[in-house]
């Protein structure tokens, strides 16, 4: 079978889940936080983890300069508490000694090769984190590659099979219109969580069947 163009992909999903037009979740720093929180655990226990951060802290310099100990005990319904707590620290620690401190609204003038490459200088960032930051928080056309995204991307040979996570961000990028990035990343998550799951993909009930090369083809 053919591999099918994104063009075709994109409206079939809006059509399926409904469109997600941009919309900001936290400011720079918030969205940081918010994504090592959310690695390994659910949006449900991230956001309570999130929560319980900021009504003890309240602000990014007390977390900054709190006792790891503290930020763990804040964040424990996160799971790997321990670890996030060093990374949020860590991370904090290093904005705060850069000169524009939290505030990092200016990242917006940079590309998203320039703006990823000052985020994953800080410690704990990686490619994903930083994609997150610029795309969820400042409107940047970076494209977030988590699980989700990626399995599906290459059940639809959207992406060659041989790209790694960190290659398939840019190749997404190259092929995505930057105005379609967001809504493009939330649904194809969102097809990755319901239908093209991870194992047993319900490809007799996807949308997406008549133009996916991988239809049927995966048991797991
Ligand atoms: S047809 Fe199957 S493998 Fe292809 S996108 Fe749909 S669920 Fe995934």
């Amino acid at each position: 079978m053919k591999k099918p163009a994104l063009s075709q992909i994109l409206p079939i999903l809006i059509t399926t889940y409904g469109d997600r037009p941009w919309r900001r979740r936290l400011e720079p720093a918030g969205e940081l936080v918010q994504t090592i929180l959310s690695q390994n655990t659910s949006d449900a226990n991230s956001g309570r983890a999130y929560d319980s951060l900021m009504k003890k802290f309240g602000t990014w310099d007390n977390i900054a300069k709190a006792d790891i100990s503290e930020i763990t005990d804040a964040i424990r319904s996160g799971g790997l508490a321990d670890a996030k707590a060093r990374y949020i620290r860590s991370a904090l620690s290093a904005l705060k000694a850069e000169n524009h401190g939290f505030d990092l609204e200016f990242l917006r003038k940079y590309s998203v090769k320039e703006a990823r490459a000052w985020l994953t200088r800080l410690p704990g960032v990686g490619m994903k984190t930083a994609s997150c930051v610029l795309l969820f928080s400042l409107g940047m056309p970076a494209f977030p590659v988590d699980t989700h995204v990626y399995r599906v991307a290459r059940r639809l040979q959207l992406i060659d099979n041989r790209l790694s996570v960190e290659e398939a961000h840019i190749e997404l990028e190259r092929i995505v219109r930057a105005e379609d990035v967001y809504r493009c990343h939330m649904l194809i998550i969102e097809h990755g969580r319901k239908t093209c799951r991870a194992r047993y993909p319900l490809c007799n009930q996807c949308t997406l069947a008549a133009l996916c090369p991988s239809c049927n083809s995966t048991s797991r």
